[in-house]
C-alpha cells in the first residue's frame, strides 16, 4: 500500500493541528475484540451455539464495552490488565493468586475520627494465612496504639463482607458500625466518623483477580436463567479474557513508555492485527474445554502473556535500531483524522520477527473465551439455552461513549 509518509506534513502544515501522535489506533483495535468474540461463538457445543450464535452480532459490538466505560469509574481502568513486573523478577512466587486471601493479609484502613484525626489499622507484620488468628494494630502517627486477636475465620468474613464485596461493589467506606461488630475491635475506633479500606494490589492491575469474579457472575446469570445478563457478561469476560492474552497488558512498561518505544501498546494489539488478521490467520482453533481449575487458567493465561513481553519489545528495539528511520512512521487518515502510525512496510517486518505471535495470541483468546463460556454454562448445570435464542436484542445501558484517544492504552 502507497504510504503518505512525512511528506504529507510537509505539504499539508494545517493539517498538523490535527495531528496525534501515537496512538490514537483502539485497544486489540475495537477490530480485534470484535472479532475474537465472535470466533468465540464457534467453539461451543452445538446445545450453546444454538444460544448464542442469533446473537453474533451482539457478542462482537459489546466486547468493547468495558473499554468505554474506562472513565466511569477508577474500579473500571485496572480491571484490563496487571503489572506483573511491579511484583518482582519472579512475580508467581510471591504474588498471592486468590484475591480474598491477597486481601485478608494486605488491606489496611483508615479510620477518621470524630477530632480529625486519622488512625490506622494494620494486620500485624508476620501474620501469615496459616495463622488461627489475625493480630490487628491501631496506629497513630507510626505508633501501635492498641492490638487485639481476632479468630482468622472471622476477620476473614469481615474482609469478604467489607472490602471483597464493596469492591465489586465499586465502594470503599467501610461503616463504624462494621467495626464495632468485629470481636475484638469495639474499643478500637473509638470516636470513629467514618472509615476507608485501602489495598495495595488494584492500583497494579487486578485482571486476572477479576477475571475469576466476572466468571462467577456470568455462571450466576447462567443459574438464574437471566438471558440479558447471560449475553452482556458474556460480551464483557470475553472482553477481559482478550487482554489477558495481550504481553503488554502485563507490564509496567505497557507503551514500551520505559524503553524508548512509546508506541508499541497499539502497534502490537491494534495495527498488526488490522493488517493481517482477517486475510493471514486461522481463526479455527477447535472446541471449547471444561476449566477445572478457573483461578490457575487465568493466572496462566497471563504468566504466558507476561513471558511474551521480552519478545515484543525486543524485537522491535532491535528493529528500530537498523532499519531507516524515515521509513518507520507514516500517516493516515483514521476516522477524518490524520494520525502517526506505524508505516505497512515496518509493521511487516516486525510481524514477521514476531514468526505468529499475535495470531497465536489471538487464537488462544478465543479458545479460552469460549471455554470460560462453556465452564459457567455447565457450572450452571447446563439450562437450555433456547429462551437465550428467543432473547431479542439488548441492553445499551452500558453503551457509553467512546473516550478512547485520551486513554492509556495499557488501561483498555
Ligand atoms: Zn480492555
Amino acid at each position: 500500500m502507497k504510504q503518505p509518509h512525512f511528506l504529507l506534513a510537509g505539504m499539508l502544515p494545517g493539517l498538523l493541528l490535527w495531528l496525534c501522535t501515537f496512538p490514537p489506533l483502539l485497544p486489540w483495535g475495537f477490530f480485534g475484540h470484535r472479532l475474537i468474540n465472535k470466533m468465540a461463538v464457534f467453539t461451543l457445543p452445538p446445545e450453546m451455539i444454538t444460544g448464542f450464535k442469533p446473537h453474533l452480532e451482539y457478542l462482537s459490538d459489546h466486547a468493547v464495552d468495558p473499554d468505554k466505560r474506562r472513565y466511569a469509574t477508577h474500579f473500571e481502568a485496572v480491571r484490563h490488565y496487571i503489572d506483573l513486573d511491579h511484583w518482582g523478577a519472579n512475580p508467581f512466587d510471591s504474588l498471592p493468586r486468590d484475591w480474598t486471601q491477597a486481601l485478608v493479609l494486605n488491606t489496611h484502613y483508615e479510620i477518621y475520627t470524630q477530632k480529625g484525626d486519622t488512625l490506622e489499622v494494620l494486620v500485624a507484620p508476620g501474620t501469615t494465612l496459616d495463622s488461627d488468628s489475625i493480630r490487628l494494630e491501631l496506629m497513630a502517627n507510626g505508633k501501635v496504639l492498641q492490638d487485639c486477636l481476632i479468630p482468622a475465620e472471622v476477620y476473614r468474613a469481615f474482609v469478604i463482607e467489607h472490602v471483597r464485596n464493596a469492591y465489586y461493589e465499586e465502594r470503599r467506606l467501610i461503616s463504624c458500625a462494621a467495626w464495632r461488630k468485629l470481636p475484638g475491635t469495639e474499643s478500637f475506633p473509638l470516636d470513629c466518623e467514618s472509615s476507608i479500606a485501602l489495598e495495595p494490589f488494584s492500583i497494579h492491575g487486578m485482571l486476572p483477580y477479576f477475571l475469576p469474579q466476572i466468571q462467577y457472575q456470568l455462571t450466576e446469570a447462567f443459574r438464574l436463567r437471566q438471558a440479558t445478563r447471560i449475553l452482556r457478561l458474556s460480551a464483557e469476560i470475553g472482553h477481559y479474557i482478550a487482554d489477558a492474552h495481550v504481553p503488554l497488558h502485563t507490564t509496567k512498561n505497557y507503551n514500551g513508555q520505559l524503553s524508548g518505544q512509546t508506541g508499541i501498546h497499539a502497534f502490537w494489539e491494534s495495527r498488526l492485527p488490522e493488517l493481517y488478521a482477517i486475510e493471514q490467520y486461522n481463526f479455527f482453533v477447535g472446541k471449547a474445554t471444561y476449566i477445572t481449575d478457573i483461578q490457575g487458567f487465568y493466572w496462566d493465561i497471563v504468566r504466558q502473556s507476561h513471558l511474551l513481553v521480552d519478545s515484543v519489545l525486543r524485537l522491535e528495539k532491535q528493529l528500530s535500531a537498523v532499519y531507516p528511520s524515515d521509513a518507520q512512521s507514516c500517516f493516515e487518515e483514521r476516522l477524518g483524522v490524520i494520525v502517526r502510525t506505524p508505516c505497512t512496510d515496518y509493521a511487516q517486518v516486525y510481524h514477521k520477527s514476531l514468526n505468529g505471535m499475535v495470531e497465536r495470541r489471538m487464537r488462544a483468546a478465543i479458545q479460552a473465551i469460549g471455554s470460560a463460556w462453556l465452564t459457567a454454562w455447565v457450572d450452571a448445570g447446563q439450562p437450555e439455552l433456547t429462551p437465550l435464542r428467543d432473547t431479542v436484542a439488548v441492553l445499551d445501558e452500558q453503551n457509553l461513549p467512546v473516550r478512547s484517544l485520551r486513554v492509556r492504552p495499557h488501561e483498555e
